[in-house]
């Protein structure tokens, strides 16, 4: 279902995972997504150590590279921590923020989510916020008040268009090979593009929603193919080119 007024993206997320001999696997999806180019966007954001080497290996072949995180103030004694100013500075054109992994490992609340996304925009990277509710939410019936309350609370205010992209990750379905049902992923999605329009108005609707959370090639079409979806996050599936192609060829094909 893609939109005509929003191009599918779809992101790799390395996680922890990647050393300099990854580059190469980095440069077959370069190499071997030109016939997708054309109709989607192709992004691989990596650990911030490979940042600058992806950025350099993928010049000129139209695949952007993003980061994991970001500080939310542009410099300063913040030992360990990197700005988005840096990142944009290594190579970077986006940042993924409030992922539940960080949600979860560093205590990240929505505040500090949007102090974030907003450290993004400063910088001039489109911020992929993260929201989603756990296994036990849902199994409450409270999955639209979590995904209400972290949408308030993460966003940052003012126009955004193609600068900002939300990923709907259901925390359960990350890294374990469940997935919702297509009804669950275009009620979710509804629901952020409804959200969206109340909050920016017409200018949410350049606005990316990513479905994240399991998908691989054997199932990317059927996850992927729901209304209000405009492309994938992707963890585990996104470290070997050929299964990382395979899902983005979903859009190719139709
Ligand atoms: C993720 O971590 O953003 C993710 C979607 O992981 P996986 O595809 O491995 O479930």
């Amino acid at each position: 279902m893609v939109s005509v007024l929003r191009r599918p993206l779809v992101a790799g997320n390395w996680k922890m995972n990647g050393l300099r001999s990854s580059v190469a696997e980095f440069e077959r999806i370069a190499k071997n997504c030109r016939e997708l180019l054309p109709q989607i966007d192709l992004m691989v954001c990596p650990p911030a150590t490979l940042l600058c080497r992806l950025a350099e290996a993928g010049r000129g072949s139209g695949v952007l590279v993003g980061a994991q995180d970001c500080h939310p103030d542009r410099s300063g004694a913040h030992t360990g921590d990197l700005s988005a100013e840096m990142l944009a500075d290594a190579g970077a054109v986006a940042v993924i923020v409030g992922h539940s992994e960080r949600r979860v490992d560093h205590n990240e609340t929505d505040t500090m989510v949007q102090a974030k996304a907003l450290a993004a925009r400063r910088a001039g990277l489109t911020a992929i916020v993260c929201v989603g509710e756990t296994r036990a939410q849902r199994e409450a019936g409270e999955t639209l008040d979590v995904l209400k309350r972290q949408l308030d609370g993460s966003l940052p205010a003012g126009g955004q268009g193609e600068s900002l992209v939300i990923a709907y990750e259901p925390v359960w379905a990350i890294g374990t090979g469940l997935t919702p049902t297509r009804a669950d992923i275009a009620e979710a999605h509804r629901f952020v593009r409804e959200r969206l329009a109340g909050r920016y108005g017409t200018d949410g609707d350049a606005v990316r929603i990513l479905y994240g959370g399991s998908v691989k090639p054997a199932n990317a079409a059927e996850l992927l193919r729901v209304d209000d979806v405009d492309g994938a996050l992707v963890g585990g599936a996104s470290l070997q080119a050929e299964e990382f192609l395979a899902i983005a060829r979903v859009y190719a094909a139709e």
